[in-house]
């Protein structure tokens, strides 16, 4: 079928002819009534908790004394001097937002700036910044995912690809595009999809994966990818910063380094510990995006004051290239010391590590008996585990010394589910 032309406009869902007056006049109904119309949310809420599948925010104090081992500063960069002071400078001159579209008036030196030093880290061409990580993952596949005169594209997805790229490839596949799966970091098996493509096609994969830390081999997908002359779309977010000498990324360690047939993105939030969002890659990819993607042309740009601490924490990664080392180094510490203790621990390629837990009533608990213990770990539960089994989930940060990773040890031994 020929693609669409006008892909994005809504088109309405055939509902069957309206009941006529007679027949509502013999109907029961009566608004007064029938149940209130939010009145099903709390029989969903009731499934969730009975499943321990229930969720809070929790709001930190600006002082706890915990050690913190949830959240992605992986770098230790959240609260750097140069990177509060570079955002709090940038809020100042420009004010507490963008003030509009980055094609309206939310555009300034700062963000053009960010985006020439994440392309030269990368070794991208050029490079575009978004509010956030999310935007940029729905913007890279909508957009180069999209139909041409040609036909509609295959997306050939690793199975466990982080809900932003599957939510951007649902997006795609209701724009047009095919979609195949193929199983876990099994280089073979997205060959085996793409073999199946006519036309088009495209390989879509996290880098590092978010729940047990795991590295894909990059190399080997760009290799499959191009002996079928397809595109590679990697979403580096726990990458940048971690990954490669200095940090620089999955794309420099797998060899990748000036693929103009490879289009990556990054977030802002985690090492760069700031906020948004980045895609990176040759000057046609951003010029498309920038005059298609609907999450840049229709969404606020990034933040003033975060596009400043992202680029003065891009600047201390150059002049502290160590610190990339260091957070690896801590993981891997965490997860040998973990495993030593006879717990089931992912054996890290970057910063994250996991511990099975036995079910997800069992990871919240073993959670709160860290917190009360001093140590704040994160808890992944369905649906945010690939594979429906729940885990504590443990962020190294560059900066943990000996002592604090022999206590979370400790803590994280001691209160083991029995
Ligand atoms: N991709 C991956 C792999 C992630 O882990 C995240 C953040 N959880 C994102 C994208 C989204 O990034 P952001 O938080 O900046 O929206």
């Amino acid at each position: 079928t020929a693609p669409s032309r006008r892909p994005w406009t809504l088109r309405a869902t055939r509902l069957p002819p309206p009941a006529t007056a007679a027949a509502r006049a013999a109907s029961a109904f009566s608004p007064a009534a029938a149940p209130h119309p939010f009145a099903w949310l709390d029989g969903a809420a009731r499934r969730r908790a009975d499943a321990g599948l229930t969720r809070r925010t929790v709001p930190r104090a600006v002082d706890d004394d915990l050690l913190d081992l949830a959240g992605n500063d992986y770098l230790g960069l959240l609260r750097h001097p140069d990177v509060v002071g570079a955002a709090a400078d940038a809020a100042r001159a420009w004010g507490a937002g963008a003030g509009g579209s980055r094609l309206v008036t939310g555009d300034t030196d700062l963000h053009q700036e960010l985006e020439r030093e994440l392309a030269a880290f990368y070794g991208t061409e050029s490079a575009l910044v978004f509010s956030s990580g999310y935007t940029a993952n729905l913007a890279m596949v909508t957009a180069l995912g999209a139909a041409d005169d040609d036909g509609a594209p295959l997306l050939v997805c690793d199975r466990y690809n982080h809900a932003s790229l599957i939510d951007a490839t649902r997006l795609a596949k209701a724009a047009g595009a095919r979609v195949a799966l193929f199983d876990h970091a099994e280089a073979d098996r997205a060959a085996e999809a793409l073999a199946a493509a006519r036309g088009r096609a495209l390989v879509l994969s996290d880098t590092v994966f978010s729940v047990d830390g795991d590295l894909t081999d990059a190399a080997a997908l760009a290799l499959v990818a191009r002996r079928h002359g397809a595109a590679l779309l990697l979403d580096d977010a726990h990458g940048l910063g971690v990954v490669g000498p200095g940090g620089r990324g999955a794309l420099t360690a797998a060899g990748l380094r000036g693929a103009d047939d490879v289009a990556v993105s990054v977030t802002l939030s985690k090492s760069l510990g700031a906020q948004g969002g980045a895609v990176l890659g040759s000057r046609r990819v951003i010029r498309h995006l920038v005059e298609t993607a609907r999450t840049f042309v229709f969404d606020t740009g990034l933040a003033p004051a975060a596009a400043g601490g992202a680029l003065a924490a891009l600047r201390v990664l150059r002049g502290e290239p160590e610190r990339a080392d260091a957070v690896r180094d801590r993981a891997r510490r965490l997860s040998e010391g973990l495993r030593e203790r006879g717990l089931d621990a992912s054996r890290p390629d970057a910063a994250v590590v996991s511990v099975r837990a036995p079910s997800p009533e069992a990871a919240l608990e073993w959670r709160a008996a860290c917190l009360a213990k001093g140590v704040r770990v994160g808890c992944f539960r369905p649906p945010s585990v690939p594979d429906g089994r729940s885990r504590l989930r443990l962020t190294a940060r560059a900066t943990l010394g000996a002592a604090d990773v022999d206590r979370v040890l400790s803590v994280v031994g001691s209160t083991r589910p029995r």
